[in-house]
């Protein structure tokens, strides 16, 4: 399992034509593509997906955010996936993380920060199992 991890690249990079230059980077990094695609996230996806943040202040732009244009989602398989793919993309506040991560590169504020990583082997399979529901390991 903690070979798998989700990869979402949010609207913000969607809308700047950054799909291609995130997903090299996670391939140059060693991840390989198992799963990808394409979709608009409605309310009902981003409520599940987001769920443990409900009740949070930034919760509803959150998921307005997430709503507001094409999202990529990748299911990118290495040994120690959930972990080097959260150091390879910074800590959520992108102007406050690591110069080479994809957060720094292709952020603009704390929500528009480009991707989305899951954050532990449960979360991985919660988050694959939304997205993907076909997905097997
Ligand atoms: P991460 O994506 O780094 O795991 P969280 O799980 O805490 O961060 O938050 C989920 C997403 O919610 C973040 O990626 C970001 O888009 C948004 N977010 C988090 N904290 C804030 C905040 N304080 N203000 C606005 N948006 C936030
Ligand atoms: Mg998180």
């Amino acid at each position: 399992m903690e070979r798998h991890t989700l990869l979402l690249i949010k609207p913000d990079s969607t809308k700047k034509n950054h799909i291609g230059a995130i997903l090299k980077i996670a391939e140059e990094h060693g991840f390989i593509i198992k799963e990808l695609k394409i979709f608009q996230m409605d309310h009902e996806i981003g409520s599940k997906f987001y769920a443990m943040h409900k009740g949070k202040d930034f919760y509803e732009k959150l998921l307005k955010f997430m709503q507001s244009g094409m999202t990529v989602a990748a299911i990118l398989q290495r040994d120690d996936a959930i972990h080097e793919l959260r150091k390879l993309v910074g800590k959520t506040d992108y102007h406050n993380t690591k110069p080479e991560t994809i957060r720094r590169i292709y952020g603009e504020s704390i929500t528009k920060n480009a991707v989305h990583a899951s954050d532990s082997v449960e979360h991985a399979k919660t988050e694959i199992k939304i997205i993907f529901p076909d997905f097997s390991y």
